[in-house]
C-alpha cells in the first residue's frame, strides 16, 4: 500500500485527491509555486513544498523538483491530477526511474495515446470506429488540401499532440484551409512543441459522449458507464452529465464495449476515459483517450457511489480492481458544471481578481458536492485554468438533478471576480438544455445578449454605498439627497440615496423613485469593494461603480472640482486647505427646499481650494471646493 502520496497538482483537484488519501490513511504532501504558498491545498496536506516561481512552466511543469520533492519528503507515489504532468510520459518515466509510483497507466500506454494520430490508427487496427480523416505523416500543405477535398468539407484541423481544445481550426471551404493550418501549426508549436496536424471530418451537431474505463495489472478491465460532455465552449466542456440523454441501451452497450477494447489495445491499467463523438444519427467515432482521471469523474462517482482516486491509488499498488462488471450498479442523475473566472459576454476570456465572497458550504444539502480549491479572499491569477469550481448534483431524475442544481448555484455567489455563473444558470434552465437537445458547437455560435442590471439593482447597489458611507445622517432638516452616479457594464445612471431622519427612505434611479431596498432582508448577496459594489440577484452578478472622473465626457463633473447641483444655503462646509479626501468623501452639505444634498469629491486629492463657508447662499453650478490629486 501507498504510505505518502505526493501531489503534483494544485486547485480544486489537488484537494479532492488529499481527501481520498486522508481517508484512506494516506499521508499528503502538496507542492506549490508562489502564487499558491497561501493556497486550500497547502494548508490541506500534511506537508508542503515550494517548487519555484508561479508560472507553471517554472512550477507545476517541472519534473525534477517535482521528483526532488518526493524525494526529500519520503513520498513513495505521486498522483498527476489532470492537466499539467498528468499525460506526459517522460514524466511518468522519471518517477519509476526514482523508484516512485506513478498513479496513472503504464507509460507506454501513455505514449500509444498521447499523440492523436498515432491512436487514431491503433484504434483502426483494433476495430474501434475512428472519425474519418487524413492523420499520416506527410504534413504539406498540397496533401492537406488533396485530403480535405476527400473527406469532403467543412473538416476540422488538429493538433496532433493536442489537448485543452487547442490548436483546432472549423474549416468550412477549400478557401479557409490554408489559413487555418498556418495558425493551427503556430499554436500547436507554442502550445505542445510539436505542430504537427491532421484532419478530420467535421461532425455536423454532433455530442461527445465518453465511457469511463479502469483497469489492473491483473487482466481486468471495466468501464464505468459514460458521460455525456456535449455543452461546451470553444472545444471546452462546461456542463457534463450521466446518463447521457441521447444514448440508448443498444448504443450504451456497443460504445461501452469499443471503449474496453482501445484499452485493451494499449494494455492499459488505471483510470480513463475513451471520447467519442456521435453524430445526429447515433453513429459514434473514437476521437482520443485520455489516459488520466477527467476533470468530470465526479459524476460517475455520484451515480456509482464509488470513489474513483481510490480505484487509482488501489490500482496503483497493485491490487486488483474492487469490482468487477456485474457488480458496477448506477442509480440516478449526476450533473457537473464548471464554475469558472471567465466572461461569456466577451467570449469568455479569463478573468482575474480577488474572490471577496464565496461561500459553498451554503449549497450543502444531500445531493450537493462542491469541489473547489480556493477560499474567499483568494486570489484568481492569470498562470492557472481559470476553473474555481465544480458544483455537482445527484438526484432521481434528469429534471430533478437540473432543479438542484440551479439551486445550488443560486446559493452559491461568487463576487469579486466576474465568472460564467450566470450563463450556467440561464443555460441549465433553458428549454434547449432542459430538452436534452445541446450539440457541441451549439453555445459557440448562439448569441449572448448580457443581463443588464434593473433599476432595482441600481438601487440595491446606491442603498450598499450610502449605508456603508457611515456618515451620521441626521441633518438639521431632517431630509438629504446624496447625488451618485453608478455604472454597471455598459450602463450608466444618475442616483441619489434620500434620507429622513438619518434612514435612507428612497433611491432615485434617472427618473424613477424607489423606496429602500432592505438590502439585508432581501438576501440579496452583496459585497464593497471600496467605492463599487458586487451585487447578486438570483445568479446573476453585477458589478457597480462610480465611473473614474477623469474618464467622464467633458459635459459631466471634473473631477478636480465639487460643485454645488442645486441653489440654496450651504449648510456645512466639512473640509479645509490641505485635507486629505478620498473618493466619495462628503465635503459638505447644500440645504435647499427642505431638502440637504450632500456635495462629495469625486477623485482622492488634497484639498487646494474651499470657495465658501457655512452659511452662505450658494447657486447651481458654483464651485465649492478644489481638489488636486495625489502624487
Ligand atoms: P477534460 O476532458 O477532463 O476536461 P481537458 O483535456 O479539457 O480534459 O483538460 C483537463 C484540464 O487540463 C483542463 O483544465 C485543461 O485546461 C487542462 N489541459 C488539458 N490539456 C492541456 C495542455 N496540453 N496544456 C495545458 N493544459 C491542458
Ligand atoms: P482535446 O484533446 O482538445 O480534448 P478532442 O479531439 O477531444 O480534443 O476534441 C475536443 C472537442 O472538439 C470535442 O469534444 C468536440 O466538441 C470537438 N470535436 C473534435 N473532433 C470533432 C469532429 N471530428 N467533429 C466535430 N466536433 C469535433
Ligand atoms: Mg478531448
Amino acid at each position: 500500500m501507498i504510505r505518502t502520496l505526493l501531489i503534483a497538482n494544485r486547485g480544486e483537484i489537488a484537494c479532492r485527491i488529499i481527501r481520498t488519501a486522508k481517508r484512506m490513511g494516506i499521508g499528503t504532501v502538496a507542492v506549490f509555486s508562489d502564487a499558491d504558498a497561501g493556497a486550500l491545498h497547502v494548508r490541506m496536506a500534511d506537508r508542503a513544498v515550494r517548487i519555484g516561481p508561479a508560472p507553471a512552466a517554472q512550477s507545476y511543469l517541472r519534473v525534477e523538483a517535482i521528483i526532488e520533492a518526493a524525494i526529500q519528503s519520503g513520498a513513495d507515489a505521486i498522483h498527476p491530477g489532470y492537466g499539467f504532468l498528468s499525460e506526459n510520459a517522460d514524466f511518468a518515466e522519471a518517477c519509476l526511474a526514482a523508484g516512485i509510483l506513478f498513479v496513472g497507466p503504464p507509460v507506454e500506454a501513455i505514449r500509444a495515446m498521447g499523440d492523436k494520430a498515432n491512436a487514431k490508427a491503433l484504434m483502426r487496427a483494433a476495430g474501434v470506429p475512428v472519425v474519418p480523416g487524413y492523420d499520416g505523416d506527410d504534413q504539406s500543405d498540397a496533401t492537406f488540401a488533396a485530403e480535405a477535398e476527400r473527406i469532403g468539407f467543412p473538416v476540422l484541423v488538429k493538433a496532433s499532440a493536442g489537448g485543452g481544445g487547442r490548436g483546432m481550426r472549423r474549416v468550412r471551404s477549400a478557401g479557409e484551409l490554408a489559413g487555418a493550418l498556418e495558425s493551427a501549426r503556430h499554436e500547436a508549436a507554442a502550445a505542445f512543441g510539436s505542430d504537427r496536424l491532421l484532419l478530420e471530418k467535421l461532425i455536423e451537431d454532433a455530442r461527445h459522449v465518453e465511457v469511463q474505463v479502469f483497469a489492473d495489472d491483473h487482466g481486468t478491465v471495466v468501464h464505468l458507464g459514460e458521460r455525456d460532455c456535449s455543452t461546451q465552449r470553444r472545444h471546452q466542456k462546461i456542463i457534463e452529465e450521466t446518463p447521457s440523454p441521447f444514448v440508448d441501451a443498444p448504443m450504451r452497450q456497443a460504445m461501452t464495449k469499443a471503449a474496453v477494447e482501445a484499452a485493451r489495445a494499449v494494455n492499459y491499467a488505471g483510470a480513463g476515459t475513451v471520447e467519442f463523438i456521435v453524430g445526429s444519427d447515433r453513429t459514434f467515432f473514437f476521437l482520443e483517450m485520455n489516459t488520466r482521471l477527467q476533470v468530470e469523474h465526479t459524476v460517475t462517482e455520484m451515480v456509482t457511489g464509488l470513489d474513483l482516486v481510490e480505484w487509482q491509488l488501489r490500482v496503483a499498488a497493485g491490487e486488483p480492481l474492487p469490482l468487477a462488471q456485474e457488480a458496477i450498479n448506477y442509480s440516478g442523475h449526476a450533473i457537473e458544471a464548471r464554475l469558472c473566472a471567465e466572461d461569456p459576454a466577451a467570449g469568455f476570456a479569463p478573468q482575474t481578481g480577488k474572490v471577496i465572497h464565496w461561500r459553498p458550504e451554503a449549497a450543502a444539502i444531500p445531493g450537493v458536492r462542491i469541489d473547489h480549491g480556493i477560499d474567499e479572499g483568494g486570489e484568481v491569477t492569470p498562470f492557472y485554468d481559470p476553473m474555481i469550481a465544480k458544483v455537482i448534483v445527484h438526484a432521481t431524475t434528469r429534471e430533478e438533478a437540473i432543479a438542484r442544481l440551479s439551486q445550488a448555484l443560486r446559493a452559491t455567489p461568487l463576487l469579486g471576480v466576474v465568472s460564467n455563473r450566470g450563463f450556467l444558470l440561464e443555460l441549465l434552465e433553458s428549454e434547449t438544455f432542459g430538452s436534452g437537445a445541446v450539440t457541441t458547437g451549439m453555445l459557440d455560435a448562439a448569441e449572448r445578449p448580457t443581463t443588464a442590471p434593473s433599476d432595482e439593482d441600481f438601487a440595491a447597489a446606491v442603498s450598499v454605498l450610502a449605508l456603508a458611507d457611515g456618515d451620521d445622517w441626521f441633518s438639521s432638516t431632517g431630509r438629504r439627497r446624496c447625488p451618485m452616479t453608478l455604472r454597471a457594464g455598459e450602463t450608466t445612471k444618475e442616483c441619489s440615496a434620500n434620507f429622513e431622519r438619518g434612514r435612507l427612505v428612497s433611491i432615485d434611479v434617472g427618473e424613477t423613485n424607489i423606496a429602500a431596498p432592505a438590502i439585508e432582508t432581501h438576501g440579496l448577496a452583496h459585497v464593497r469593494e471600496g467605492r463599487a459594489v458586487w451585487l447578486d440577484r438570483a445568479g446573476q452578478t453585477f458589478r457597480f461603480e462610480e465611473p473614474d472622473p477623469m474618464q467622464r465626457d467633458a459635459a459631466a463633473i471634473d473631477g478636480r472640482v465639487v460643485v454645488t447641483p442645486v441653489s440654496g444655503l450651504l449648510r456645512r462646509v466639512d473640509v479645509a486647505v490641505g485635507d486629505t479626501v478620498r473618493s466619495g468623501t462628503v465635503v459638505g452639505i447644500v440645504e435647499a427646499m427642505k431638502m440637504e444634498t450632500a456635495l462629495t469629491a469625486r477623485m482622492d486629492g488634497i484639498v487646494n481650494a474651499v470657495r465658501g463657508k457655512a452659511g452662505d447662499q450658494v447657486r447651481a453650478g458654483d464651485v465649492l471646493i478644489e481638489i488636486a490629486g495625489e502624487q
